[in-house]
């Protein structure tokens, strides 16, 4: 039996400034052509603006607040970020093998960073392969063949003995580590909270950051000239007060230093967007956060003062073309969301899908 054709109509929306009426979805493709023989005997009709698949570009899938998680619970997570649109996941680490997940049509790509690479004791527990700055370069090698293009550090975290966040790795360590991954063909990125850390990796040639809530008028200005791209994971910074009253009792600098750059938050992520650094939308699902987020963290970006284009952007076409995933283009498998109202005009309306289409195929919202 030949499935149904999917006629989507109304606003197609193709790129940032590129609108069209229509788009099918034949065979698993995308067409901006009406099908014509047998498959235009059975066409479905949706009417709607048409988003490309949402991008959640950090989120974990095997991971949850204590670690790695059974395939059940993985499953479960995935299937809820696709639940919300998210049909692109960058996993930024995880302890749990989600191959399984690569022959699975019904549910979303994923490109995976490995499992995150941390100091000994510097890090959430179980989370990470920990090794010290000599075994750094052989760690990035060993996760450049486990991920898909991608490798996670642990840029900066609370150093108990000094009482605040802190630099997780010497300069030069970062720099063999990171010639290390792009030899091995992946990108890094490194999870960074403070300032410090930050000039040193961007002078490493790290490739993004994460949170990168330690922006200054110092580091804004070096970032966009590198064209280092940063994932703000705004629903995530939203946690820092409750880290920040666990830890003031014992770690006072690190609670203050966490509370203010929660404070700036806004402001950091305005900043740099008016600077031309390249940010995308990214949730930071499955550490303690829930998955499926993705329409509150582009809510969280127009928060922060991004025009709506932008926001949608950073979740959509630019986020896409940054993973090297097509959007909305002939010929591209049929990934894609629709809606019962513009999100130009309230990105509010990502939260309620009216359709979801994964490979050319429905799935249900
Ligand atoms: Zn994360």
């Amino acid at each position: 039996m030949i499935p149904p054709a999917l006629r989507i109509r109304g606003a197609v929306l193709v790129g940032p400034q590129e609108v069209r009426d229509e788009l099918w979805v034949v065979d698993g493709r995308i067409s901006f052509t009406a099908p014509t023989g047998t498959a235009a005997r059975d066409v479905r009709t949706v009417s709607g603006w048409a988003l490309p698949g949402l991008v959640d570009a950090h989120c974990h899938v095997g991971l949850d607040a204590g670690g790695a998680v059974d395939r059940p619970t993985a499953e479960e997570q995935i299937t809820t970020d696709r639940a919300a649109g998210a049909l692109l996941l960058r996993d930024a680490g995880s302890p749990a093998d989600t191959r399984w997940v690569d022959d699975r049509d019904d549910l979303p790509r994923l490109v995976r960073a490995g499992r995150h690479i941390a100091r000994p004791r510097r890090y959430l527990r179980n989370y990470a392969a920990e090794v010290e700055p000599d075994d750094l370069v052989a760690e990035v090698v060993t996760q450049a063949g486990r991920g898909d293009g991608w490798v996670k550090l642990v840029g900066d975290w609370i150093d108990r003995g000094v009482g605040d966040l802190a630099p997780c790795w010497p300069a030069d360590a970062a720099k063999a580590a990171i010639d290390a991954a792009h030899a091995a063909g992946a990108r890094v990125t490194a999870h960074c909270f403070a300032e410090d850390s930050l000039a040193d990796l961007v002078e490493a040639g790290i490739d993004c950051i994460e949170h990168a809530t330690g922006l200054t008028e110092d580091t804004i200005p070096l970032f966009a000239e590198r064209g280092v791209a940063i994932v703000p994971t705004l629903v995530n910074i939203a946690t820092f007060e409750g880290i920040a009253r666990g830890a003031e009792e014992k770690f006072p600098a690190y609670a203050r230093h966490m509370r203010a750059l929660h404070a700036r938050r806004y402001d950091t992520v305005r900043a740099a967007h008016d600077a031309g650094i390249p940010l995308y939308v990214g949730t930071d699902a499955g550490g303690s956060l829930p998955h499926g987020l993705v329409a509150a963290e582009v809510a969280e970006l127009r928060r922060a003062g991004l025009p709506a284009q932008a926001a949608l952007s950073a979740a959509t076409w630019s986020a896409r073309a940054w993973l090297g995933h097509p959007a909305l283009t002939e010929g591209a498998p049929a990934d894609l969301v629709v809606y019962p109202a513009d999100p130009r005009a309230d990105v509010g309306v990502l939260a309620a899908p009216d359709l979801i289409v994964l490979r050319g195929r429905p799935v249900a919202p």
